[in-house]
């Protein structure tokens, strides 16, 4: 937009506003002002404390001590207005104290009253005190000292300065010129040149107030300038999370004071990514700008922000936050004109404690948000109960993982794999649980995701390893049966760790055999060619593990795992036992699969065995091992043994 050109009269008047500070102050630097001024008042007050404390110990001295005052009554009396005036230094001081430590955060304005009231009782004392002094001949110095306390007490904008310091000037001298009475009862006044030298004072007072208030308020406007350079998003122009956490909390309160309703809002922009990768990082950064527009518009006057990434705050209080939302859903796409597949999401949340950090708040939309990914046809998504329970859970898990872990709550649970010919005992899995003195038991499927998305797995997994290779250690010393067990791999584990340098410490530290430990990684882990992975596998194997590959046949690509990857022992997903009874094409299927890795030299187990007719099946199918619920549910190693004592499992001699 051109800028229209100033005219000359438009000009002048700018320089008389600038000069004389007839502007309104942005409410930053209004906050800067006041509080110079109640610095000032904490200053000055004090001083005024300790000058009327030393005018009644020099009142003591040389009447008191004297022997002139005859009671306490006289004594008052006499130092009233000492008393009077320290007072209200006294009031203005606390005040100002309390002020400055930061908990006056209302009627912040009322301060200006204290010092004004502050300011007037200087100035009445001064001018009743050297009005009497003047009728006696003496100077007026008093007043001359008041009204410098009371000018660096209040800095105010010039205009003010000038007026207030004129009015006072004007006031006292027209007192006394025209009341003031001599010795010999006939009216005085100032001198001429007392006059010049009266005028004088005040006018440069004035200009001192007044290059004080220019100082202050440079200072306040360079402040500001900083503080919101510290607040501001680069990419978008909008308020950042620091920002918006201030704006926030006071909205928050000031919303249900007055019985509104207010409503978190989080945007997620779904595939921001691909435009990136498509367009550029300056176009995806325009873009983004674009977007902060939009949600601008769509929610005015409400504290809007960036927060990072390709995600947007906002909080309001309109009832109809869900059409907006839609509305802005809308908008991005059309802004994005529909080359890509980019859709905007959001989380909301209304708030139930005012106190709560508007940053936490969020996060909770966040997790509402999040879980509308790859569900297309829903944009948002309200944080409610049974989602705080989730995300309660989640919390626990991700902030009490490395106590759990240093406290031994993480329990190692063995479950049994026998051999499918004679159902002779040849292993078991190790699979983790959580027995928390606080949450209870928890089972993986509530820690193992959570752990896995946090990028936390491996400080499980590291416990589990190490706890199975020491119970087998003690199992070996007291001469206890001891099988194989199979550890379970997350994909992540080979990013977090150095897997084979894991494994091979323990195998050292507990002096432990390379084929009583077996690796097993999930099929859905495998999607991508991870050269990472590969490498360690091949370490592995070289080593002289045994590589088995989980929950064959439940992923998206299993075909594609197997003809990437070199697996020693392919474990059938018990999906396919699910509704197994009478279902010919489960049949059809799980055959295949195990001739499929015979052909490829893989051993196979099947996982969920739970019937007979499975067990039936799977023998004459030809599967190597079976697990499941009808060999025994994972139990401790305590159980293990003792039904290997009753003779329930019986112990195979081979165990490859
Ligand atoms: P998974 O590795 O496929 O483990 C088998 C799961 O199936 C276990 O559940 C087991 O209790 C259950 N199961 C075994 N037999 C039967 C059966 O006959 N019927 C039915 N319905 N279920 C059976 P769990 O212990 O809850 O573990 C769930 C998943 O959590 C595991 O699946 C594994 O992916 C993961 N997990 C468990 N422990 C660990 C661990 O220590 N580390 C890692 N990274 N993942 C683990
Ligand atoms: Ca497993
Ligand atoms: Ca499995």
């Amino acid at each position: 937009m051109e800028k229209k050109k100033k005219g000359f009269i438009e000009r002048i008047w700018e320089v008389v506003r600038d000069a004389l500070g007839f502007y309104r102050n942005p409410p930053y630097v209004a906050d800067y002002m006041r509080e110079a001024n109640v610095r000032s008042a904490a200053y000055m007050s004090f001083v005024v404390i300790a000058l009327e404390l030393w005018m009644v110990v020099r009142y003591i001295n040389k009447y008191v001590f004297a022997g002139k005052v005859k009671d306490i009554g006289e004594f008052f009396h006499w130092t009233k207005s000492y008393w009077i005036f320290m007072g209200c230094a006294l009031a203005v001081f606390i005040y100002a104290l309390i002020f400055l430590s930061g908990r006056i955060k209302r009627y912040k304005q009322l301060s200006n009253l204290w010092t004004v009231g502050l300011g007037m009782v200087c100035l009445y004392f001064g001018m009743i005190t050297s009005f009497s002094d003047f009728e006696k001949g003496k100077m007026i110095t008093c007043f001359l000292t008041m009204v410098m306390y009371a000018g660096c007490l209040l800095i105010w904008r010039p205009y003010i300065s000038v007026i207030m310091m004129t009015a006072i000037a004007a006031v006292f001298r027209y007192w006394i010129n025209n009341y003031a009475v001599g010795r010999d009862g006939a009216s005085i006044q100032l001198g001429d040149g007392d006059t010049v030298n009266y005028q004088m004072y005040f006018i440069s007072l004035t200009m001192v107030a007044i290059s004080i208030y220019y100082q202050r308020h440079r200072e306040a406007k360079k402040a500001q300038s900083l503080e919101l350079a510290m607040v501001t998003d680069d990419v978008t122009g909008l308020p950042n999370m620091r920002r918006f956490r201030v704006e926030a909390s006071e909205y928050v309160k000031k919303a249900v004071e007055e019985g509104r309703h207010p409503v978190y809002i989080f945007f997620n922009v779904e595939n921001f990514q691909t435009y990136n990768d498509r367009n550029g990082y300056e176009a995806g950064n325009v873009f983004l700008k674009e977007i902060g527009q939009i949600i601008t518009r769509n929610f005015p006057g409400e504290p809007v922000a960036r927060d990072t990434e390709d995600h947007f705050a906002v909080l309001t209080c309109r009832e109809d936050f869900e059409d907006r939302v839609k509305a802005v859903r809308e908008a991005v796409k059309v802004a994005e004109k529909g080359e890509i597949y980019l859709d905007m999401k959001a989380g909301t949340l209304r708030p139930t404690d005012v106190d709560a950090d508007p940053v936490l708040e969020l996060n909770k939309c966040r997790h509402a948000c999040y879980l509308l990914k790859n569900h297309e046809e829903d944009a948002i998504k309200e944080y409610d109960e049974k989602l705080d329970k989730n995300y309660r859970l989640r919390q626990y898990v991700l902030n009490n993982i490395d106590k759990a872990v240093r406290e031994g709550y993480i329990k190692v649970y063995y479950q049994p794999v026998v051999w499918a010919d004679d159902g002779m005992l040849c292993g078991c899995e190790a699979l983790a649980r959580w027995d928390d003195p606080d949450m209870g038991f928890l089972s993986p499927g509530v820690f193992i995701p959570v752990l896995e998305e946090c990028r936390q797995i491996h400080k499980l997994d590291r416990c589990i390893y190490n706890t199975v290779c020491r119970r087998m250690r003690e199992c070996l010393d007291a001469g206890l049966p001891v099988v194989p067990v199979s550890l379970n791999f997350s994909r992540l584990d080979f990013e977090l760790m150095d897997v084979v340098a894991e494994l091979e410490g323990l195998i050292e530290k507990y002096n432990i055999p390379r084929d009583y430990l077996h690796v097993e990684i999930t099929e859905s882990a495998l999607t991508d060619n991870m050269a990472k992975l590969q490498e360690a596998m091949n370490i592995l194997h070289e080593k002289g593990y045994s590589i088995w590959l989980d929950d064959f046949g439940s992923g998206y690509s299993s075909m594609n795992v197997l003809k990437d990857y070199r697996f020693d022992l392919l474990k059938v997903d018990m999906v396919f036992l699910r509704n197994f009874s009478g279902n010919e094409n489960a049949r059809k299927i799980v055959k295949s699969i195990l001739d499929l890795a015979k052909s490829l030299n893989m051993m196979t187990l099947t996982e969920g065995v739970e019937t007979e007719e499975a067990v039936e099946f799977l023998q004459e199918a030809g599967c190597g091992r079976l697990q499941g619920y009808f060999y025994g549910k994972p139990m401790v190693y305590e159980d293990i043994l003792k039904k290997i004592e009753d003779g329930t499992y019986r112990l195979s001699d081979k165990y490859i």
